[in-house]
């Protein structure tokens, strides 16, 4: 019987060599591992007797060598004995063997690409692939902690099938994560900005290092200016694909407004009326284009949540939609392509830094989705549910009437729910998200949030709000704010917070009455919410009504149903039962 030891970490090789010996073993093994083992006084003979080759190219080449991988890879069936025996090739059973350390190497300061290139072990790789892939008869050792085990098991007689098949799996994933390492390291010297993007921290300025990267080809998208960060590339890659689906599934342009990995406002592409451009600050632009009306409603619909977005647009951007976002604070945003104007526009943006991606629009991602949460690899398929109208039709209320335009509102919101942290529920009306609740643990609280946000979006369109007489100084967000907290009725009494309300106004104005409000509110109708899950209680049914809701989009599976149904059915609202859950997280 004979094992081959190859290893470059020799922690415990003198024990492994000693009993081995004692076990009757024979042992063969590389230059510098054969030496440290005779020298301890244990018989070992040099890989070079059975390949009657030396090493040569300075230890390129050390085991690489019919001898070694024929002996190695033999079978125990007639024809592999033939070829062993023609050769005078003696079959090894046992392998030892751990690589060069290139990762410990490539993290060391100033390494050179010479340097690297050394530490890439390949008879080792070899040797452990080899020996793996032959786990059916040969025992592969790739890591020193499991010698002891080994050993006992060896001596007792005890070794099984079973254990070698675990050695087989941890010498091909040791090789795995090998070549992981060299690829990455390889990425970063040949491919930086194209395949890899080194980013200047993760989700935090104390996470670092970190970047972006392909394991097979180009990043699907170009810088084209400023330097994403961690957060601005999740909320690209989240938003980018929801505007690409509602492109494809209501054929209009598209806009999200993303803050925080969620969407802050999603739209497609209808005109505005003259209110409406009150409402959303583009009372001045003329000339506006689809795309334009989409992002300008994306922005309007909250606009203090998506103070600071990351904006994903589903056409080539044009000069008026580049205006637009010209004068709101944001951090960036991906498009497919740019007009030649608008990306002048854009490019001025943050003093020249403002972080504009070019989209590669044919890009389709792999179906199954990885990512690792505190060294786990999570894996599954990725959410390609197409949410397109077809998926609203099984409507379970009395009321049946579901029109065109619920059906756009319903597809844009559920999509918006596709692509937000759950739990989360979605109101939209005129083709707009316009309250959305996001990550809250309970349903209850979610819908009260997109509830909440709804009224706000309202109550923004009341003639007071609308009749606003605002110094020509105030700042867009300050006139965010002021209106915010005047529509919330959170302007307080006074103090300091009151007299900074005031000061962005040339005449203060006369806050809403109770009577107002509620008259306002009841205005507020055909609205649709939809649910990225089933509503557990009829409570949500109740909160929606409460905000002119007509129409609601929800997976069905709770005990609950028939009574969330008949509460519904009670406002006459029409319910379409959901195919599918949306979870994203
Ligand atoms: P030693 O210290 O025995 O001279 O070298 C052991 C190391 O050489 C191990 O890390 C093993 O993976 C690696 N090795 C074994 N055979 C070859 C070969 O043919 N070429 C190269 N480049 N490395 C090898």
């Amino acid at each position: 019987m004979y094992a081959l030891l190859s290893v470059y970490d020799k922690t415990g090789l003198l024990d492994l060599a000693k009993a081995l010996d004692k076990q009757g073993i024979k042992l063969l093994g590389s230059g510098g591992t054969a030496r440290m083992i005779r020298e301890a006084g244990i018989p070992i003979a040099d890989v070079s007797s059975i390949t009657g080759a030396p090493e040569i190219l300075g230890g390129r080449v050390k085991t690489l060598h019919p001898a070694v991988h024929g002996g190695i890879l033999a079978r125990d069936i007639p024809s592999d004995e033939k070829d062993l025996l023609a050769q005078q090739i003696e079959k090894i059973d046992i392998v030892v063997c751990n690589l060069y350390p290139f990762r410990e190497t490539v993290a060391k300061p100033a390494v050179t690409i010479a340097e690297a290139v050394e530490e890439i072990d390949i008879g080792g790789v070899t040797l452990l692939r080899a020996a793996a892939k032959n786990h059916a008869r040969v025992t592969i050792l790739c890591d020193p902690a499991d010698y002891p085990s080994f050993l006992n098991k060896l001596s007792s007689k005890t070794l099984t099938q079973e254990d070698r098949n675990a050695y087989a799996l941890k010498a091909f994933q040791s090789t795995a994560s090998y070549d992981e390492a060299i690829s990455d390291y390889f990425r970063k010297q040949y491919a930086a900005g194209e395949n890899q993007l080194t980013l200047r921290y993760g989700a935090n300025p104390h996470q670092a290092p970190a970047q972006a990267f392909m394991t097979d080809g180009p990043l699907p998208f170009k810088v084209l200016c400023g330097a994403p960060g961690y957060i601005n590339l999740l909320d690209a890659l989240n938003s980018w694909p929801l505007v690409k689906e509602l492109r494809e599934n209501l054929g209009l342009p598209a806009a999200a407004s993303f803050k925080h990995v969620s969407p802050a406002g999603v739209a497609v592409g209808l005109p505005l009326s003259d209110i409406e451009k009150q409402v959303y600050f583009v009372a001045d632009i003329e000339n506006m284009t689809p795309l334009a009306a989409a992002y300008a409603r994306a922005r309007g619909a909250d606009r203090m949540s998506s103070f600071g977005d990351f904006i994903a647009l589903s056409d080539k951007v044009d000069a008026i939609t580049a205006r637009i976002i010209s004068r709101e604070v944001s951090d960036g945003i991906i498009a497919p392509g740019y007009d030649e104007d608008a990306l002048a526009i854009l490019k001025k943006k943050k003093g020249g830094r403002y972080c504009i991606l070019q989209m590669n629009e044919d890009y389709v991602p792999p179906l199954l989705e990885t990512r690792q949460v505190y060294g786990v690899s999570l894996q599954h398929r990725r959410d390609d549910a197409k949410i397109d109208k077809s998926i609203f039709q099984k409507v379970v209320s009395k009321n049946k009437d579901l029109t065109d335009a619920a059906l756009i509102d319903f597809v844009v919101a559920t999509t918006a729910l596709k692509y937000t942290q759950s739990n989360s529920v979605c109101y939209a009306k005129n083709g707009m998200v316009i309250g959305l609740g996001a990550g809250q643990q309970s349903r209850i609280h979610c819908n009260r949030l997109a509830g909440d946000k709804a009224d706000n979006w309202w109550l923004r369109h009341h003639p007071k709000v609308l009749a606003f007489d605002f110094k020509p100084t105030a700042k867009r967000p300050e006139k965010s704010n002021a209106i915010d907290l005047y529509v919330l009725g959170a302007v307080p009494e006074s103090g300091r917070e009151r007299e900074q309300w005031e000061s962005v106004f040339n005449t203060v104005p006369e806050f809403l009455t109770a009577e107002e409000r509620k008259e306002f509110h009841a205005q507020l109708k055909d609205v649709i919410c939809a649910s990225d899950a089933f509503f557990p209680f009829p409570d949500n049914v109740y909160r929606c009504a409460q905000s002119g809701v007509k129409f609601v989009a929800a997976p069905g599976g709770s005990v609950m149903d028939k009574a969330v149904r008949e509460t519904a059915d009670e406002f006459n609202m029409v319910f379409a039962e959901l195919p599918i859950r949306l979870f994203h997280h």
